[in-house]
């Protein structure tokens, strides 16, 4: 990506934001807010409607030039990984035999240390 390209994405992307604020006066409870997909390498412009502190609802942010206001299926299905109880939110620690599947919730730290001394 050229710098001219970041830079223009970025000024969108500030764009949809202000547009979401404004719409946020508007719909008491809801807001929407410019975001990206990080499901994939692509990381296309989204659009997050977030009620009472969760998000409900991603759509494709029409001022990336990227995506052009489209999301894969992948990625309108966003919210279901975010909110998965399964997702990962701390890195874990193996405590017994490989293959054994039980791990410990460590720090990020923690975690480092242990990498880089491997
Ligand atoms: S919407 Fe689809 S293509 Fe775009 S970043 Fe997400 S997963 Fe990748």
């Amino acid at each position: 990506m050229q710098r001219r390209q970041f830079l223009q994405i970025a000024a969108a992307g500030a764009g949809a934001w202000a547009a979401g604020c404004g719409r946020a006066r508007a719909t008491a409870g809801k807001r929407s807010v410019a975001t990206f997909c990080e499901l994939c390498f692509w990381k296309c412009g989204a659009v997050a409607t977030v009620e009472d502190g969760r998000v409900v609802k991603l759509d494709g942010n029409p001022a990336d030039p990227l995506s052009n206001g489209r999301l894969c299926p992948r990625g309108n299905g966003g919210t279901g990984a975010l909110y998965d109880p399964d997702r990962l939110k701390t890195p874990l620690i193996r405590i017994g035999e490989r293959g054994s599947e039980r791990f410990r919730e460590a720090s990020w730290e923690e975690a480092l240390d242990l990498v880089a001394r491997a």
